[in-house]
């Protein structure tokens, strides 16, 4: 049901009486009423202001406000409905109100929905408001597959019947059909994806946006549309049921990736993946179903939605298993009914100040903490402080389950709890860390990895200040490997309390639930880096699969180069062209059956290959040897050493490689063949003809998928991308 004109509507008196009924603090209800008092409007139309007016009624849109009024305005509802309907519950979201019930037919379920209408729209005339009754709709789910799932069941709602949704129900961006399966939810998103790809086909070509702002806008423009909400229907590759829908969504991803690069359409898939750094669909859809899952665990205690992710429900058992947590606990969070305070400083100076403020003498307690986790996934941490001449400490092992975010954290933790057991209390405490991102942990006590930590800090510092009032509290940052003596001792001895478990104190967790102390649950920071790193080693993996190792060499990094991505298109696709071996060369026209022979058109030499291109034709002679020159700089390496895949592989060599395609015409001009008929006695200009074979390369090259040689050039291309772009 949808509220007519919702936030005009709110009436200050019955809002009053809501929140008192509610138990709101006066204060905050003496505010409020003061919101919604004496406001006026004014209309300005066409540049003319009209008249100034009083209103009394509606909270104002656009205030933040806004919102959290309406819905405390409009709680009422729920309570009466629940009431009087019973079994009938609500879920809404600000001022569009859904009615859920359960049943055992569609006639059971619209009974109890019946119900739920008529007490609502009484409850509305009750409250000043209204509802928009041909914007009501009805949706139905049916638990099993049955024939004809489509049922006559009718819902009155006020003067109109509502029938059932036949095919899917639009709630919060998400195609919601009878049976859940998200097929219509997908085929609208996908179709939303493609148009907006068509729309950026303009800005993306020849002379548009560089390769590098080109992804940017196909992962903001095409792929969040066309994968919104796919979390909820990926199954995971080799599944029945969706894999279908990854395909489509792959070519969708070959055309961005294309439009990115300016590759030719036959292309090998894994290079393009690499080159153009927009990772494959089913890569992206595991991707998003993992972060999703991240989230929900990151939720509070006590949250419904933090509950599905270990739930017996094919979504729970889905998230489980990509995530990967059969066994393991997880870090928890919980939601504060008040905030604590942190009622110590937190200071974060410039690099040079740091340093001198660290070796200074300080009064009191001065201690240094330092987390660290090693190749072999185990963390610690380490606080340290001098005893007149002699370095004391703590060394602690958390488990092969932590992050050094983690241990950064917890050392702060542990240094206020340290402190906060010495008799007598120290009046001046100082720790120092050389992680920002624990001081940025501290500050706060929202809900988040490491959480905890920031909470038993705030416990501690209470206590330190209940022993002594005046205490002075200090944490500063201080950057590692600057020679301070503590941040040293801290960062060996955090290391060496990563590496021997035994030798050390181990550090567990007591639940408010469970008193005795158990191992660290796996944290949150965990989950995140092993998400980050599977999404790239599965991308890595899945283009590995797919190119042909003597043509195209795997770059070392994960991310595309920058120098190429940020250079103009035209230059970055000829560069592409030529790395992943389409490229207008002999070799590769007469591949594609452009051209009879495989013959240079600069020079009599019969292959005009890559390396020819690069090393050998005498009409780039002056060009070549710029470039090696470079190369040699740059790498020690010469025309010897480099083979030119290599050559196009590493980030090095790219300006160099850049400028020399710059001064020549590689990949560029293709110049007519002689012993072609067809081509000779044409009329049109060179720059028409140059046009024309252009289009002709990609129209053959396209209509080939294997090459003229008894062993494929390129590995063929998979069925279900070999109608790419569609
Ligand atoms: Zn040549």
């Amino acid at each position: 049901m949808d509220v007519k004109s919702a936030f005009n509507n709110v009436d200050k008196t019955f809002l009053g009486k809501r929140m008192e009924e509610l138990g709101l603090e006066a204060d905050l209800i003496r505010w409020t009423m003061s919101f919604m008092s004496d406001r006026r409007v004014k209309l300005v139309l066409d540049g003319e202001t009209g008249d100034e007016n009083p209103v009394d009624t509606g909270v104002p849109q656009g205030s933040p406000a806004a919102p959290i009024l309406f819905v405390t305005y409009l709680s009422g509802i729920f309570d009466e409905v629940e009431r009087t309907a019973v079994g009938v519950s609500g879920l809404s979201f600000v001022d569009d109100i859904g009615w859920w019930a359960e049943g055992n037919n569609a006639e059971e379920v619209a009974g109890k929905l019946l119900l739920a209408a008529a007490t609502a729209i009484e409850w509305a005339g009750k409250n000043g408001m209204e509802f928009d009754h041909g914007k009501t709709e009805a949706v139905i789910f049916w638990r099993k597959k049955r024939k004809g799932t489509q049922t006559e069941a009718r819902v009155k709602v006020g003067d109109k019947e509502v029938s059932f949704n036949r095919v899917a129900t639009r709630w919060l961006g998400v195609w919601l059909d009878s049976q859940l399966t998200l097929k219509e939810h997908h085929a609208t998103r996908l179709k939303s994806g493609r148009n907006a790809m068509s729309r950026l086909e303009r800005l993306t070509g020849q002379m548009g946006l560089s390769p590098v702002n080109c992804r940017r806008v196909m992962s903001a423009c095409v792929q969040s549309v066309a994968m919104f909400g796919a979390e909820l229907w990926w199954k995971g590759g080799n599944v029945r049921g969706t894999t279908g829908r990854a395909e489509e969504l792959q070519l969708l991803v070959n055309r961005e990736a294309r439009a990115t690069t300016g590759a030719f359409r036959t292309t090998n898939l894994g290079a393009l993946s690499m080159e153009s750094g927009l990772r494959p669909a089913t890569n992206q859809l595991e991707n998003r179903q993992r972060r999703f899952g991240l989230r929900l665990l990151s939720l509070p205690q006590g949250e419904k939605a933090r509950e599905v992710v270990s739930s017996n429900t094919p979504l729970g058992k889905r998230l489980s298993s990509t995530l990967a947590r059969i066994w393991t606990e997880t870090e928890r969070t919980v939601l504060l009914e008040e905030p604590e305070s942190f009622d110590a400083e937190l200071i974060q100076e410039q690099r040079e100040e740091v340093k001198k403020k660290a070796e200074k003498e300080r009064p009191g307690l001065v201690m240094f903490t330092d987390g660290s986790r090693l190749e072999n996934q185990a963390a610690g941490y380490a606080v340290a402080w001098k005893n007149g001449q002699i370095w004391e400490g703590i060394k602690t092992h958390m488990g092969f389950n932590q992050e050094a975010y983690d241990a950064e954290c917890a050392a702060l933790a542990r240094a206020l709890k340290m402190a906060a057991e010495i008799a007598p209390t120290p009046s001046h405490i100082t720790i120092f860390t050389d992680a920002q991102a624990a001081i940025r942990r501290m500050s706060t006590d929202e809900p988040g990895p490491g959480q905890k930590y920031a909470l038993a800090a705030r416990k501690h510092i209470a206590a330190l200040r209940r022993a002594a009032p005046d205490i002075t509290i200090e944490i500063r940052w201080c950057p590692s490997h600057e020679g301070v003596e503590g941040n040293e001792k801290a960062d060996e001895w955090a290391k060496l309390a990563a590496d021997e478990p035994d030798a050390h104190g181990v550090e567990g967790w007591t639940y408010s639930d469970r008193p005795e102390e158990s191992p660290l649950p796996r944290s949150l920071a965990n989950i995140r880096r092993e998400i980050s790193e599977k999404k790239w080693m599965e991308a890595r993996q899945w283009a590995g699969g797919r190119i042909s190792r003597k043509k195209y060499k795997m770059p070392r990094s994960q991310r595309p180069d920058g120098t190429v991505a940020g250079s103009t298109k035209r230059l970055a696709s000829r560069f592409y062209q030529l790395k992943t071996g389409h490229a207008r060369t002999g070799e590769y026209l007469h591949w594609t059956k452009a051209r009879r022979t495989a013959q240079c058109w600069w020079c009599p030499h019969p292959k005009q290959t890559r390396e020819h291109l690069l090393k050998g034709c005498p009409r780039w002679r002056k060009q070549q040897k710029v470039l090696w020159k470079e190369v040699w700089e740059e790498t020690g390496g010469g025309r010897f050493r480099w083979k030119a895949h290599e050559l196009f592989a590493e980030p090095r060599c790219s300006e160099a490689v850049l400028r020399f395609l710059m001064a020549m015409d590689v990949g560029k001009i293709v110049l007519p063949a002689e012993d072609r008929e067809d081509m000779e006695g044409s009329e049109g200009s060179e720059c028409e003809l140059r046009e024309r074979q252009g289009q002709e390369d990609e129209r053959r090259a396209e209509a080939e998928a294997l090459g003229p040689w008894g062993e494929p050039l390129f590995l063929p291309i998979p069925p279900c991308m070999a109608s790419a772009g569609e």
